[in-house]
């Protein structure tokens, strides 16, 4: 058992994508770490970059994985910069602060001049074609 909100890796949605276990709309991928589209954007480009190998919280990242971690946030961001110069990067953790997928993955979300009012609060999920043109767009270039 784990703490309130953890989650086995073995039952980790995030987890079996990094396994390839699961789809999802691979935009980057290294030996520790993998950045793929949201399937629930709140804005377009929308990306997230997770450590392939499971841990919940930023606090439990082995300090070897700092740096690629970072490298790939920072390598999403320089790619995004294609589809605006403005973006927010955020981790939630903790259920209080909107976590809901319990595998530490930092959010790359782009911000448009037509978006300046906040998200939408309905959030669309990402269709295929979108995606697809997406994944063409953040390419290694
Ligand atoms: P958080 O609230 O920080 O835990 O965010 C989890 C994010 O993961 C949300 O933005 C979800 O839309 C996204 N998400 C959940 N399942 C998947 C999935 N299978 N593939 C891609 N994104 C996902
Ligand atoms: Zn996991």
């Amino acid at each position: 058992m784990g703490a309130p909100g953890s989650v086995a890796a073995s039952s980790c949605i995030f987890c079996a994508i990094a396994q390839k276990k699961a789809p999802a709309y691979i935009v980057y991928e290294d030996e520790d770490t993998l950045a793929f589209l949201d399937i629930a954007p709140l804005s377009r480009g929308h990306t997230l970059v997770i450590p392939k190998a499971h841990v919940d919280r930023i606090t439990d990242l082995p300090p070897a994985r700092y740096a690629s971690v970072l490298a790939t946030v920072t390598e999403i961001c320089r790619r995004m910069e294609r589809l605006s110069r403005d973006y927010n990067i955020g981790v939630n953790q903790g259920p209080l602060a909107g976590q809901i997928v319990f595998h530490l993955h930092f959010h790359v979300i782009p911000r448009y001049a037509h978006q300046v009012g906040g998200f939408p609060r309905e959030r669309l999920p990402l269709a295929p074609e979108e995606a697809r043109a997406l994944l063409r767009e953040l390419g290694p270039g």
